[in-house]
């Protein structure tokens, strides 16, 4: 089983990137269950500092990354924002498509993605283009989840997949191939296989 454990004594202050509240570090750490119930810890999968407010998240780099200059720090951090946007409409493209086509519901969330990023506005068309003509050549989506993993953190790699989870619910079911999908997401992004409960349970609270 695993757990989302926060160490609220280790504050990154004013540290994050988007509203500038505070961080503070967790980690996600596998323990010894049984019927249902965490008994101790086997080990720390991943450590990352997370803001409480904006639920924006990092790895610990973010500790050297808040030394450097302001124009670089932003520069860094806007980089990362358009990341997780470029393999969000990713991995929502290609979940979309898994079933063969792309329904008007579907379509009206991407396009709803596009609007909240609208200044990346024209890379993102073209990358939900060139996923809907040519799917996931050379892995193009899920190497897009494993620099989010990377380059964010653990946590955006979830954030991630549950909003793509979340489009593909808007039917009020996720059939077999997306959740075979979600399931190749979760490994090919460098996660534990235990992601995928999490993930689901997730998805299922919303
Ligand atoms: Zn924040």
């Amino acid at each position: 089983m695993i757990k989302k454990i926060t160490l609220q004594n280790h504050v990154l202050e004013g540290a994050c990137p988007v509203c500038g509240d505070d961080m503070i570090l967790h980690k996600y750490v596998h323990y010894f269950s049984l019927f249902g119930k965490a008994l101790f810890p086997l080990k720390i999968i991943e450590e990352f500092y997370k803001c409480e407010v904006c639920k924006s998240s990092y790895n610990t780099d973010i500790k050297d990354l808040i030394k450097l200059d302001d124009e670089k720090k932003q520069l860094r951090f806007e980089e990362a924002g358009k990341l997780y946007a470029k393999a969000l409409i990713a991995a929502m493209t290609y979940m979309a498509v898994i079933d063969g086509h792309l329904d008007e519901k579907e379509q009206q969330s991407l396009h709803a993605i596009i609007g909240k990023y609208s200044n990346i506005a024209d890379e993102l068309i073209e990358i939900m283009d060139s996923v809907k003509n040519q799917s996931n050549k050379d892995d193009f989506v899920y190497k897009l989840i494993k620099k989010v993993h990377q380059e964010l953190s653990i946590d955006s790699v979830l954030a991630l997949l549950s909003e793509a989870v979340k489009m593909l619910m808007a039917d009020g079911k996720i059939d077999k191939n997306e959740l075979k999908l979600l399931d190749k997401f979760i490994l090919e992004a460098n996660l534990p296989k235990e992601f995928y409960y999490l993930l689901i349970s997730k998805v299922k609270k919303i």
